[in-house]
């Protein structure tokens, strides 16, 4: 299993992710982002099996996430009791 299983080169923009515009029911557009619309300027887009694989993995990142949360939060403050 290689990488390509997993995404694809984007046809839209040819995997740079950059798009300078766009032609709109014949009218060319400036597109002003810049980034490939195709592929929100990623590049590429995942395949079937990529998309899978990111499901499969989400609730781990965010778990991952998580614990790098509570991990950075400073310690609660000790509130003085007057
Ligand atoms: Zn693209």
């Amino acid at each position: 299993m290689v990488i390509n299983d997993f995404k694809r080169t984007c046809a839209r923009c040819g995997g740079s992710g950059h798009q300078p515009g766009f032609v709109q029911m014949g009218v060319s557009q400036i597109n002003y982002d810049g980034r490939c619309p195709g592929c929100s300027g990623r590049g590429f887009e995942l395949t079937e099996l990529g998309r899978d694989l990111v499901e499969m993995l989400r609730p781990i990142v965010m778990e991952m996430i998580q614990e790098e949360r509570a991990d950075a939060e400073p310690p609660p403050r000790k509130e003085k009791l007057v």
